[in-house]
């Protein structure tokens, strides 16, 4: 029902921010969003817990991501204890949309955008943070239904120095052509490669990447072309508390295609487990029809985590009501 706004203007500074009905906004042609792509999301959900109060999975993190995108795109960007207090407000204005506990949850999209006027290159003058919510079900209906990736050989999603490790709007305008065809041939999305050997694992179009061989789970680690992910760095913590050995390093296309198992992790999908992988034409897949067991046992533990089912002893819940 309700969506928020804040504006900032030229001292970078945000201002008392609003409720208001979800609905288009106003924005100048010669805006830098528009013209120069000055614009940065997030993406984080609400979950019900048994009593009916509603929990969020740390906002926080998102505030921080936002912040650290804000600086490489320049832009000013809201206070942690403004993104914070900016979600819970929110929230709490659309909770009749977040869903029954195991039903699924509510989407939380925060949005900072250029909305100042620019007309040669530069940063826009004013910024304005917005954030709209949209109930969604769960990613896995009847249990885990593993995915089928595609690896892409000729688009790369990001290049080192370039703007690959934070959440910017063009990033995702970049994959969408892969994306694309991934799924025109079949498969549910596209896993990057890096630019520069084109042999390393990146991520995919929006979630990351774990391949697990001998028990021993292993990521491609963080430096500056993937996107952090909350979830990726969330089951590293989880998968370490219950014994597994991960590994944050550079793991290469033959390490995938020789794996027991591959899941993919990201709030959408949560922990998502990988069925079959193609590359260069190549078809491997993995066993128990891609639902392994490490993969089951994670997707378990962070999802019963998040929707207040098992102790919180990270302290990584926000209670909101
Ligand atoms: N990589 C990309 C490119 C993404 O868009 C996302 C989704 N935000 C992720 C990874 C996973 O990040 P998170 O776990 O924070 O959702």
């Amino acid at each position: 029902d309700y969506m928020y706004i804040m504006k900032c203007s030229q001292n970078g500074i945000f201002t008392e921010g609003e409720l208001r009905q979800y609905g288009p906004i106003e924005l100048s042609p010669s805006s830098g969003v528009l013209n120069y792509g000055q614009g940065l999301f997030e993406g984080l959900k609400a979950y019900r817990k048994e009593d009916g109060s509603i929990l969020l999975f740390r906002p926080e993190e998102n505030a921080l991501r936002m912040r650290m995108g804000a600086e490489r795109m320049c832009m000013p960007s809201p206070t942690v204890e403004q993104f914070l207090d900016a979600i819970k407000l929110t929230v709490l204005a659309n909770k009749r949309w977040v869903p029954p506990t195991g039903k699924g949850s509510l989407y939380i999209r925060p949005l900072l955008i250029g909305s100042g006027a620019v007309l040669g290159l530069s940063p826009a003058p004013e910024y304005t943070f917005l954030i709209f919510v949209s109930p969604v079900g769960n990613y896995f209906k009847e249990g885990l239904a593993p995915i089928n990736l595609v690896v892409e050989n000729d688009f790369h999603r990001a290049t080192p120095g370039g703007t690959g490790g934070v959440k910017t709007i063009g990033n995702y305008a970049s994959v969408l052509k892969a994306q694309k065809k991934a799924k025109e041939n079949g498969y549910s999305d596209a896993l990057y490669l890096d630019s520069t050997h084109k042999k390393y694992l990146e991520e995919v179009s929006s979630c990351n990447i774990f391949v697990v061989k001998n028990k021993v789970i292993s990521t491609p680690e963080i430096k500056g072309t993937i996107l952090p992910g909350i979830t990726r760095k969330s089951i590293i913590d989880v998968a370490r508390g219950q014994g597994y050995q991960v590994e944050e390093r550079a793991v290469s296309v033959e390490e995938l295609l020789d794996a027991d198992e591959v899941f993919c992790t990201g709030t959408a999908v949560v922990v998502s487990p990988v069925g079959s992988i193609t590359y260069l034409g190549r078809r491997v897949e993995y066993g128990n029809k891609g639902v392994g067991t490490v993969s089951q046992e994670l997707y378990s533990a962070l999802t019963r985590l998040q929707m207040g089912l098992a102790e919180d002893i990270m302290g990584w819940t926000l209670q909101i009501n």
